[in-house]
């Protein structure tokens, strides 16, 4: 079938009649990104749909496949786009059936969203129905459980025509929801915790906490090439790295060794809500998972959290381990978090840590030194940078400029 456009279908965006152009500009905004750098379309948006025409000789499948991925879109059809014309319509209708197999049944399934037109649903179903019967062989219709069905949209501009429906992420697209920070470790869950926010509008940009020489170079790579299939899903993403050396040393001159692990936790949390603040994030997320390990009981939640007053989201809270690992899989940073190369909590992890810290206990062993001072010096020294999904094609460029100089 000779496909001109594809149609993509909002679903949950139109709850949101208040702000819909924005939806709606926002998802314009994020399918051109993820279909760059495709070429040969043009994207007509409007209130409860967009279409997208595709250029002949352009790869209509791949967009698709991509566009499948926005958050924000419900689903997808390739369609066939005509004239208001009975004729055309039939010849269309034929093609479509030319591509069933022989025996299988079908419907035409018609919406008539142009009152006007001058065939009502019924006669349109007959006419079409009978035409394809009557020009095709060994196929049939069932109106109940077809094997296929042939929509047919008869809206003002022109008459729609597809047959396939293919699902789409659904969610909210991302830049509708205000900004978080993410709390990105190299493992495995906090990708995915920061996948899960996305989908539901919100930016992200990430924090990450590296102890150098404790921490290897390796490990830091890993963490911005997390950050970069991230931001496959949605475009730029920032990452903040944190030098952490200096406050990791001096909690475990300080704090029982028990409490080392809720100690670091408390003293991450501090250096993300300040830089939290500094670039107007309104909330933390992170990949805890409720019993997972000792820092994530709920008695370890309580004595981490009593830092911040800031929400933080925990979008895996709940999730069992082999679901993480699937999405995992489905955006492509297992692979990447599967890599040995250790980060600094696995490094300074006590032998024995509280799974039930008392945070009188741990406020007490803090409260033997000023740890403020130190924690104003990690966010003053943050090293910024901006990933981007396309940076293999920067660098390339750059080298590129580098010969002409
Ligand atoms: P993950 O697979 O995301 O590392 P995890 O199951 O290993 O999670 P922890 O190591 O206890 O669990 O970490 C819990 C959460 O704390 C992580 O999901 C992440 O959000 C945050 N975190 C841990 N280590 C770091 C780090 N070095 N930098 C930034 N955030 C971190
Ligand atoms: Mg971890």
């Amino acid at each position: 079938m000779n496909y001109d456009h594809i149609l993509v279908r909002y679903g949950e965006l139109t709850l949101k009649t208040g702000n819909r152009n924005m939806f709606v500009n926002k998802l314009k905004s994020n399918i051109k990104n993820r279909l760059m750098p495709l070429q040969g379309y043009k994207v007509r948006a409007n209130r409860d749909r967009m279409y997208i025409d595709v250029h002949e000789g352009a790869d209509i499948e791949e967009m698709m496949s991509r566009i499948q991925t926005v958050f924000g879109v419900h689903s997808v059809s390739p369609v066939v786009r005509i004239d208001k014309e009975i004729d055309i319509m039939k010849e269309v209708a034929i093609k479509f059936a030319e591509d069933f197999k022989s025996g299988e049944t079908f419907k035409i399934d018609v919406k008539r969203a142009d009152k006007t037109f001058e065939y009502d649903t019924f006669e349109l179903q007959q006419m079409l129905g009978g035409y394809v019967l009557q020009n095709t062989e060994n196929i049939n219709v069932n109106v109940k459980t077809p094997d296929h069905k042939i929509k047919v949209e008869v809206r003002k501009d022109a008459v729609y025509m597809y047959t396939r429906i293919l699902e789409g992420e659904g969610g909210l697209p991302v830049g509708t929801g205000g900004k978080t920070l993410l709390m990105l470790s190299g493992g495995i869950d906090s990708p995915v915790a920061g996948m899960e926010v996305m989908k539901r509008g919100v930016t992200i940009e990430a924090i990450h906490f590296h102890s150098p020489p404790y921490t290897s170079d390796q490990a830091k790579q890993k963490v911005i090439d997390l950050t970069k299939q991230l931001a496959q899903l949605t475009g730029d993403i920032k990452l903040h790295i944190v030098p952490f050396t200096a406050l990791q040393k001096q909690i475990h001159k300080v704090v029982e060794e028990s409490f080392t692990m809720t100690s670091t936790r408390r003293m991450m949390l501090r250096v993300t809500e300040k830089v939290a603040h500094e670039i107007g994030a309104l909330a933390i997320v992170n990949g805890e998972n409720l019993g997972q390990v000792a820092s994530q009981t709920l008695g370890s939640m309580y004595a981490i959290n009593s830092v911040t007053s800031m929400p933080i989201l925990r979008p895996l809270l709940t999730f069992d381990k082999e679901d993480i690992v699937k999405k995992a899989k489905q955006i492509n940073t297992f692979d990447l978090s599967i890599q040995p190369f250790e980060d600094c909590c696995t490094i300074f992890t006590p032998k024995n840590p509280k799974t039930n810290p008392k945070l009188e206990k741990v406020e007490y062993f803090e409260s033997k030194f000023d740890f403020g001072p130190l924690i104003d010096e990690a966010v003053a020294n943050v090293e910024t940078l901006t990933i981007s999904k396309h940076d293999d094609l920067q660098k390339q460029e750059d080298n590129w400029m580098d010969d002409l100089l």
